[in-house]
């Protein structure tokens, strides 16, 4: 065992140095910019920097999906058996921002860019564990800048399902047979509604030894006894981390906890919430790329009246909507779907077309979600858009444009878009749930603080009744409206102090157990 380092006294948390830096390699099946489908892809881009930041040596491992150009061939090529049949990896390489990407290259990744989570239970089953056996491997082939990040002092961090097979491979080909016995694995949940559910047939895929099948044996009264990587993943990692504190508790009780709230529970003494930090310069009204054309404008908290307006107008136009800076502009962005509760807009609808307002939608997801919003906007020509798509650049506008961000999640572990709206000025409105919870105070008139307005259950007569609190404080109170946007923009969600909750994590992944 070595010794637990002393802790970093300065309150600026300088670079942690010497001994104490360590190797963090981050294995996620997407990461932002090169592929993104939701908030996995925005932490896999942004988390990395941060804790290079902070002076660790830091990778992030994805698969490659595209010609990503700044990527150059290392190390060399090498198969992997997956169900009995060789595939052959190509590792790719980039040092970007003090990061070192390593892309995994083989043709099933290739071209799924759109659908990393598409096609058949066992295709992507065989991609996750190609992607895994690859992944695992790194640190003792890939010669990143001229040499190998190597097993002293590494800490592996992975995501999700999709990623839950690293520390059960670490633990299966390494750390039993005396190798890499320094080397962790933290693993992050950031929604534990998909598992990698298989027969228990699916075990003869992982290609592990037999006494391994009951870390992936699991029984509740949906799925009856079942295979679950999840599970195996939860039960082998060092340390636990979900993304917000609300999900952590809700993730113990059998209703938020999806059928591992048991092994989550057993396994508390490894398990913490840590809430996620945004990407504050590219989610920046000041800095934001999306917003130096076509009418749009940078602004900042000085310059938000004005610069505000003109992305409203600027969104208006773009969209085809009537051009007019009073009427409040209603905001959804995210993935068509139960748990975002897309459908308690569209129960709300009714009400919402008869108020002085526009509703703006972005999103793609279930079909019938999908013709949902082309039917509310082909109905209501001069109040909704129903923008069916994956556009990042839209998702920006609409977030400078809009005055209201609507959130109605059934759950939300941590939540993305509320964080951004608050730094554009845009007042969210949320089902008080998982991270939005968290992160949404709830306007208090009196006293006026909080940060917009929150609904304690998914049902959509509560989200009327605050989205009607909040629509009076826009037409009525402008400034308690302004005195909202302004806390909102002065909030610190940048990376840097959940950074350090994640060095923590790593440091008792590494030390204490
Ligand atoms: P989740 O990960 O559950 O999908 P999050 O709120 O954590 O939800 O993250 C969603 C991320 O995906 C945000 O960056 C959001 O802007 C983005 N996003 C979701 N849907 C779209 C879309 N249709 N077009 C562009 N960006 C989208």
């Amino acid at each position: 065992q070595q010794e637990v380092p002393p802790k970093q006294e300065s309150v600026d948390s300088p670079p942690l140095a010497g001994p104490n830096v360590m190797n963090v390699i981050v294995v996620a099946v997407e990461c932002a910019p090169w592929s993104k489908t939701g908030g996995l892809g925005d932490v896999a881009g942004a988390l990395p920097k941060a804790l290079a930041k902070r002076g660790h040596r830091v990778m992030v491992i994805a698969p490659r999906y595209g010609n990503y150009s700044e990527a150059k061939v290392i190390g060399d090529l090498k198969r992997y058996k997956v169900d009995g049949q060789d595939m052959e990896v190509t590792y790719y390489h980039a040092y970007i921002d003090s990061v070192d990407f390593v892309f995994i290259d083989s043709p099933i990744f290739r071209h799924i860019e759109n659908d990393i989570y598409g096609g058949k239970r066992e295709d992507i089953l065989k991609r996750m564990i190609l992607f895994c056996k690859a992944a695992v491997e790194v640190p003792g082939r890939v010669p990143c800048g001229g040499f190998c990040y190597g097993d002293g002092n590494l800490v592996f961090i992975a995501n999700d399902w999709h990623t839950s097979l690293l520390p059960v491979y670490l633990k299966a080909y390494y750390r039993d047979n005396g190798f890499m016995i320094y080397a962790r694995c933290v693993l992050v949940i950031h929604n534990i509604a998909h598992q990698g559910r298989g027969p228990l047939d699916d075990f003869s895929f992982v290609d592990l030894p037999h006494h391994y099948l009951d870390l992936f044996r699991l029984y509740d009264p949906v799925g009856g006894e079942h295979f679950n990587i999840f599970a195996a993943g939860l039960k082998t990692a060092d340390r636990v981390v979900t993304v917000s504190h609300g999900y952590a508790r809700e993730l113990k009780t059998p209703e938020g906890g999806w059928g591992l709230h048991g092994i989550i529970n057993k396994s508390d003494w490894k398990f913490q919430g840590i809430i996620n930090g945004i990407d504050t310069h590219s989610w920046n009204p000041k800095f934001d790329v999306h917003l130096n054309f076509d009418g749009y404008t940078n602004y900042s908290l000085e310059t938000l009246q004005t610069g505000k307006a003109q992305c409203k107008v600027a969104l208006q136009q773009e969209l085809g909507l009537p051009v007019c800076s009073d009427i409040p502009i209603i905001a959804f962005i995210g993935r068509l779907d139960h748990q975002k509760g897309v459908d308690l807009i569209a129960e709300a609808m009714h009400w919402l077309v008869g108020q002085n307002l526009q509703l703006i939608m972005l999103g793609t997801g279930r079909s019938d979600l999908e013709d949902m919003l082309r039917r509310f906007e082909s109905e209501h020509q001069d109040k909704v858009r129903g923008w069916v798509g994956f556009s990042v650049k839209m998702a920006h506008r609409i977030t400078a444009g809009a005055d209201i961000l609507l959130m109605p999640s059934r759950f939300e572990p941590c939540g993305l878009n509320q964080l951004y709206a608050m730094m554009y000025g845009t007042i969210p409105v949320v089902h008080a749930v998982g991270g939005l919870r968290d992160t949404v105070q709830q306007f208090d008139p009196f006293n006026e603080t909080g940060l917009g307005w929150t609904f304690d259950r998914a049902e959509a007569n509560r989200m009327i009744e605050a989205l009607g609190h909040c629509l009076n404080t826009y037409w009525n109170y402008k400034e308690s409206w302004v005195g909202l946007q302004k806390r909102g923009m002065m909030q610190d969600l940048s990376w840097d102090s959940a950074a350090e909750r994640y060095e923590e994590v790593l440091v008792a992944a590494k030390y204490q157990w």
